[in-house]
């Protein structure tokens, strides 16, 4: 099996406040990139369903869930100091999560090896029992357990290579052996977890990876890391697929932090995870998008990643 697909909608536009970071120009900078480049323009688009509210319930709270349905019903607001939720925001994030489930389903269903979930918004600071840092559901959290639940995958990884933490799928997966949680972020930057020392707890010990760079950290430098740290974990977790956290924030022309990693960087970074996942996990790359707010440098390294995963 090969081939990439990517699952989009149009409603994820609809979560949008303007002059914020987490915008929806964000989106439309990288459809943009997929209608005009001849490279791109011609691969398969998936629409995206409503997350099954079961699966939704697999990593949120009931108390979360509702408050963000009860948030956008009474008109929207801050759900924390930096995320807003309007009227339209909860069916938006449900569907989001469904675009992650989507893209879930079509890889572990062999319709593709690789597909990518171009959602907002964003998913990875969504706790099981808060929304933060631009997050409402975790939508790679959700990706990973349909997996799981509806698809038979016993191992699932969840490498994540936004530049902030993902402290939200963290949290989901501290205690679970079954997922590995990988992340490289700089430190320090928000939210401010991820440090080496925290590596899971009780049955997870040991399943979760973090590796903290420090701020002008570049692509060769990253890639070194992933390479004697992440894939290492990878090999001994042997995954039946593997979820990409894919934020797009560590790129040089970011304004939210300071690697310098290059839309080449994101290239390499997709032909390497779909490596070994040739290797470990039948092909198998599940992409969600996370941050990323230079326009430019969002829609090329996008892009860049998905022409990486159609050579792959
Ligand atoms: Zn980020």
């Amino acid at each position: 099996m090969s081939g990439v697909a990517v699952v989009y909608d149009d409603s994820f536009l609809l979560h949008d406040y303007p002059g914020h970071p987490e915008n929806a120009a964000r989106l439309r900078a990288i459809t943009g990139k997929l209608a005009t480049d001849p490279a791109l323009r011609d691969l398969p688009a998936s629409p995206a369903p409503d997350a099954d509210p079961e699966m939704l319930r697999a990593v949120h709270t009931e108390r979360h869930i509702l408050g963000v349905a009860h948030a956008a019903q009474s008109g929207g607001g801050w759900l924390d100091g930096d995320t807003y939720c309007t009227a339209r925001s909860y069916d938006v994030a449900l569907r989001a999560a469904g675009a992650a489930m989507r893209a879930a389903e079509m890889v572990m269903q062999h319709e593709v090896s690789g597909a990518f979930a171009l959602v907002r918004p964003p998913g990875h600071h969504a706790t099981p029992d808060h929304a933060m840092g631009f997050c409402l559901f975790n939508n790679a959290a959700v990706a990973a357990r349909s997996a799981q639940r509806l698809y038979g995958a016993e191992r699932v990884a969840v490498v994540d290579i936004d530049v902030h933490h993902g402290n939200g799928t963290q949290d989901v997966f501290y205690e679970d052996p079954s997922v590995l949680y990988c992340s490289l972020h700089q430190f320090p930057l928000y939210p401010g977890t991820g440090l080496q020392h925290e590596t899971g707890a009780g049955r997870g010990e040991g399943t979760t990876v973090n590796v903290p760079l420090p701020p002008g950290t570049d692509g060769e430098r990253w890639m070194y890391a992933f390479d004697t740290r992440v894939a290492p974990a990878l090999a001994e977790h042997r995954p039946d697929v593997i979820v990409v956290s894919a934020g797009y924030d560590g790129h040089a022309a970011d304004p939210l932090a300071e690697l310098r990693l290059t839309t080449e960087t994101y290239a390499q970074v997709a032909a390497r995870i779909a490596a070994i996942a040739g290797e470990l996990s039948g092909g198998r790359t599940v992409w969600v998008l996370e941050g990323g707010y230079d326009l430019d440098a969002l829609a090329a390294s996008v892009g860049a990643t998905l022409q990486a995963l159609e050579a792959a």
